[in-house]
């Protein structure tokens, strides 16, 4: 058996494996299917690059926006790990399908439409594979909160090449969608790796909205760190945007209506900013990897507990103390609710399971961290101290070392 530790060492420079990384990447070297549901942060990439530099053939990533892939890829090759993307931007394709042939790429990445493209298909069978893995798995699933219906065309694309391993990962994954993610891309049942959902220097907070523009200036008064608010329309991230940023605090605004170039604008200064909040959409986050992000404020209700755990837990990846602030308001369910009814029949029971799930978080009076946890499969026979209900509902920002130290300074 392949010892990966010395890789692990040598690639990427890191001492050791963290959590089930090394579970994960055994069961790949070993030719397991898997399915891998680690927190966001916890180095799903790795369970899957690692693997690439050390079996023979490349290793085709499914991945399910251009932005990420090229954000992997540049990750991927600074480390020496050869690799490129083969999308619909790309202007370097002949020569990528080149180096694929040639057997001189470790990680070839790809979007999922390309698995139903019968030329596509023809390509991957002229080299040899090593390992197929589909990130962001949930959204193979219409149980998970991201479905995207390219991810059905992988299994025929799969099931063609039978002896190459496949690993599955996500993030945010309740035991139902674990079960159709499973199903749908053909992993055996004993081929589930878990790890811990606990963030524990997430306090969360959840408040019913009255002034929200001013309740979440007075998080931004009190945090001086990076901080991510999420609200709902396009036009009330610019309007939060400009509030905030009346407050003498550097904004700025995200969402996908946004010309391209001020998008990644926007986004490059908030990874390099220090102080700087930014007013995002639900379409900013997926693969930015800010370790100091101090608060992730909602203006309005996520879609649902994977889609809050997800952005929530982009607060605090350094482990220092962070705030995740949620406010909500009656008419948020009203409109999930009318939302939900719009959908397509067979989903609707689906959505009202979560809606619902997403109710008794917002409304317990109990710690909030073990219903998430809960939520996620793990059992809490504690309360977690760090949530407002658990702090008897005393501010949860004015009650955070952060915001101690900052009031003090
Ligand atoms: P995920 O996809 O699970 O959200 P990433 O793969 O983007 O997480 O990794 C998150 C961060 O953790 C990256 O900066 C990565 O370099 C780092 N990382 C991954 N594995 C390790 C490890 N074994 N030791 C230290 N840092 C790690
Ligand atoms: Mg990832």
């Amino acid at each position: 058996m392949l010892d990966p530790l010395p890789d692990l060492q040598r690639i990427f420079g890191f001492p050791d494996f963290r959590g089930v990384q090394r579970d994960v990447v055994d069961r790949v070297l070993a030719g397991e299917r898997t399915l891998a549901v680690m927190p966001t942060g916890a180095g799903k990439s790795l369970c899957y690059q690692l693997p690439a530099t050390m079996l023979e053939g490349t290793c085709v990533v499914v991945s399910p926006l251009i932005a990420l892939m090229h954000d992997q890829l540049r990750a991927a090759t600074a480390v020496g790990i050869r690799a490129a993307t083969l999308t619909s931007v790309d202007t370097n394709r002949e020569e990528t399908i080149a180096r694929f042939r040639a057997g001189e790429l470790d990680l070839l990445y790809v979007a999922p439409e390309r698995a139903s493209n019968e030329s596509f298909r023809n390509l991957l069978g002229q080299a040899k594979l090593s390992l197929f893995a589909i990130d962001e798995a949930h959204c193979v699933s219409e149980w998970g909160h991201d479905f995207r219906p390219d991810y059905r065309l992988l299994r025929p694309l799969l099931d063609s090449f039978p002896d190459v391993p496949r690993l599955a990962l996500t993030a945010t994954a309740d035991a139902h969608t674990r079960a159709d993610i499973l199903d749908q891309l053909g992993l055996p049942k004993d081929g589930l790796i878990i790890s811990g959902f606990d963030r524990p220097n997430i306090r969360y907070a959840i408040s019913p909205r009255d002034n929200v523009n001013r309740q979440i200036a007075d998080i931004v008064a009190k945090i001086p760190g990076p901080g991510i608010v999420y609200a709902q329309t396009r036009a009330a991230t610019e309007k939060l945007a400009e509030a905030l940023g009346r407050t003498g605090r550097p904004t700025r605004a995200y969402h996908a209506g946004l010309d391209p170039h001020i998008r990644a604008k926007n986004q490059a200064d908030f990874v390099a900013s220090e102080d700087m909040v930014i007013c995002a959409t639900v379409a900013f986050g997926m693969g930015i990897d800010k370790p100091d992000v101090r608060f992730v404020a909602h203006a309005g209700l996520p879609k649902s507990i994977e889609a809050y755990y997800q952005e929530t837990g982009r607060a605090g990846r350094d482990g220092d103390p962070a705030i995740a602030h949620l406010f909500w308001g009656a008419e948020d369910f009203a409109r999930a609710r009318q939302r939900i009814g719009e959908v397509e029949p067979e989903r609707q029971a689906g959505e009202r399971t979560r809606l619902t799930a997403l109710g008794g978080l917002v409304e317990t009076a109990g710690c909030r961290r073990r219903i998430l946890l809960k939520h996620f499969g793990e059992d809490r026979a504690e309360d977690c101290g760090n949530c407002d209900n658990c702090l008897g509902n005393v501010d949860a920002v004015d009650a955070t070392e952060t915001a101690r130290k900052f009031l003090s300074a």
